[in-house]
C-alpha cells in the first residue's frame, strides 16, 4: 500500500507540500493554491526536494531561522493506487493515481507542463467530489487567530524542526 502525505504549510508564501511514497523516497510537490477538488481547475504544481522520510510528515511549528518557518499542518494522508506504473509514468511527464484520503479522494493526475523545470499541473479527474470539500478542510484545520500569530504563542504543537 503506497501512501500520500498533504501538508498545508504556512512559510513565507503558504503552499500544500503534496507528497507520494514512491521507490523508497516520498517524491514531493508544493502547490501554492493547494490541490482542486474541481475537475476544471488546474493547479500549478512544483517540483522541490525528496525530503527525508521522517521529515516528510513532520506537523507543528518550524522555528524562526530555520527553512520553512512557520506552522505546518497535516491536511491528510491515506493511501493512494498508481494507475500506471509510478516511475514509468513521471518519466513519461504525467502521473496518474487515484487517491483514498477522508478529504481527498478519487482520480488525479500530475502532468507535465513541458519547457524548463519540471513544472507540472495538478488536477482532478471527473469522478471528484466538490470545492465545499476542500473549504470545509481548510476551516477545520485554521487556528482562531492569523497563522503568523499563532505560530508566535503556539503552545499546541511541539516547537521541532522539520
Ligand atoms: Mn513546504
Amino acid at each position: 500500500m503506497l501512501k500520500f502525505v498533504v501538508r498545508e504549510h504556512h512559510a513565507a508564501h503558504l503552499h500544500y507540500d503534496f507528497r507520494l511514497h514512491m521507490g523508497g523516497v516520498l517524491k514531493s510537490w508544493a502547490i501554492p493554491k493547494g490541490p482542486s477538488m474541481n475537475s476544471t481547475e488546474r493547479r500549478l504544481a512544483i517540483r522541490v526536494d525528496d525530503p527525508l522520510i521522517a521529515h516528510g510528515e513532520f506537523a507543528g511549528i518550524i522555528p524562526e531561522g530555520r527553512y520553512g518557518a512557520g506552522a505546518v499542518v497535516i491536511w491528510d494522508t491515506s493511501s493512494f493506487e498508481p494507475l500506471d506504473d509510478p516511475e514509468a509514468a513521471l518519466a513519461n511527464g504525467r502521473l496518474s493515481f487515484r487517491l483514498k484520503g477522508k478529504w481527498l479522494t478519487g482520480e488525479f493526475a500530475l502532468a507535465s507542463l513541458g519547457g524548463k523545470g519540471d513544472r507540472k499541473l495538478c488536477h482532478p479527474g471527473k469522478d471528484v467530489v466538490t470545492t465545499e470539500v476542500m473549504k470545509r478542510r481548510r476551516a477545520s484545520v485554521s487556528p482562531p487567530v492569523p497563522w503568523q500569530d499563532f505560530c508566535k504563542s503556539a503552545h499546541r504543537y511541539p516547537a521541532a524542526g522539520g
